[in-house]
């Protein structure tokens, strides 16, 4: 038997960045929804070459603390649970503490915050090394800059696995709009080698939100889409769902998120699939982008390290509820459109 023996920090942290860091897009994830537990209302993402090259990331948020830097890029650390029942009702997006030393593990990462108003601001990198971080003064506003350049630069094996420029690019895009539907109230801008693909200002009225849906999603399917917003059995529902005319033939306009976390939920998928049965053409899709709101309590998000999936404790009520709201508000619309559907 061979002898056993534990792995370095880097090589354990490098196992488990292969379950949080597949490509470009799941570091741009990370790197957002650390940025939105961080509180900012604006987030400016920059990549160059599909974020293979390099990905960096800007938030206004609360910053790190000159001490707490070096835990951050610590696997298993995080300031956002401390206790099994912390975890119970988690409302952050990350939680594992995980994703910062799996990205560093893997790339190199340098991180530039400032967690106050008047301070100048510090910077730490991480790359090739055993995980220690050095710390040197640099000036930031408050609030954190994330840079990763070279993914999988260490990791040949992993990095075979990248597909071209443009398809990495159109898995990061698909994070972004995703995060610009789930939160209206943060400014987002994506720039891809130079050039800016999305500037969303932050929408706070209906026909604002509207416009962002419409920048993300297409002006058409905002024309033949109705907008939800009701409730029942302790949940709300909103949102816009397309008319049965507007359909596509791929499921690819399908945004559904609970608590403001995107997920794809089979029993989801099934209580809309029933609600528009009869108005869709066999093979076609329908698209819709809506809003679950639950108690946290009644949903469980510590599924996957990805997170895209839930469990609901009560998903029969969750269904019924789905089910009936689509049901009626497609019920609702006129006639004539429902004809032009089956014609
Ligand atoms: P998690 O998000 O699960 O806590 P991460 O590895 O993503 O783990 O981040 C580790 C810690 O670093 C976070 O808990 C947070 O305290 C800090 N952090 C990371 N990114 C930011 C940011 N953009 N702004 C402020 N703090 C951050
Ligand atoms: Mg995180």
């Amino acid at each position: 038997m061979p002898k056993i023996h534990a792995l370095s920090p880097r090589l354990a942290n490098q196992i488990a960045a292969g379950e949080v860091v597949e490509r470009p897009a799941s570091v741009i994830k990370e790197l957002i929804e650390n940025s939105l537990d961080a509180g900012a209302d604006r987030i400016d993402i920059d990549v160059e070459s599909g974020g293979v090259k390099r990905m960096k990331v800007r938030d206004n948020g609360c910053g790190i603390g000159e001490n707490d830097l070096p835990l951050a890029l610590a696997r298993h650390a995080t300031s956002k649970i401390e206790t099994l029942d912390d975890l119970e009702g988690v409302e952050t997006l990350g939680f594992r503490g995980e994703a910062l030393a799996s990205i560093s593990s893997v790339a190199r990462l340098t991180v530039t915050t400032n967690d106050s108003e008047n301070g100048a601001g510090w910077k730490a990198a991480s790359a090739g090394r055993d995980m220690t971080v050095e710390i040197t003064p640099s000036a930031h506003p408050q609030g954190t800059t994330i840079e990763v350049k070279d993914l999988f630069f260490n990791t040949p094996a992993r990095r075979k696995f990248l597909r071209t420029e443009k398809t990495e690019f159109s898995h990061l895009d698909e994070v972004v709009k995703r995060q610009a539907l789930a939160r209206f109230d943060i400014g987002f801008q994506l720039t891809h080698n130079g050039r800016v693909i999305h500037s969303l200002r932050r929408a706070k009225s209906l026909p604002e939100q509207e416009r962002r849906v419409a920048a993300i999603c297409s002006p058409q399917f905002m024309e033949n889409a109705v907008h939800i917003s009701t409730e029942g059995a302790g949940m709300k529902l909103n949102g816009w769902v397309a008319l049965p005319t507007f359909s596509r033939s791929q499921a690819d306009l399908q945004y559904f998120f609970v608590n403001g976390r995107v997920i794809r939920d089979r029993l989801v998928v099934h209580a809309i699939k029933q609600a528009y049965r009869d108005v869709l053409y066999g093979g076609r899709h329908s698209a819709f982008v809506l809003y679950l709101e639950v108690d946290p309590k009644v949903v469980d998000v510590n599924v996957h390290p990805t997170k895209h999936e839930v469990r609901f404790r009560d998903g029969r009520t969750v269904h019924n509820f789905l089910f009936s709201s689509l049901h009626r508000a497609l019920a609702e619309v006129r006639p004539e459109q429902h004809l032009q559907a089956a014609e």
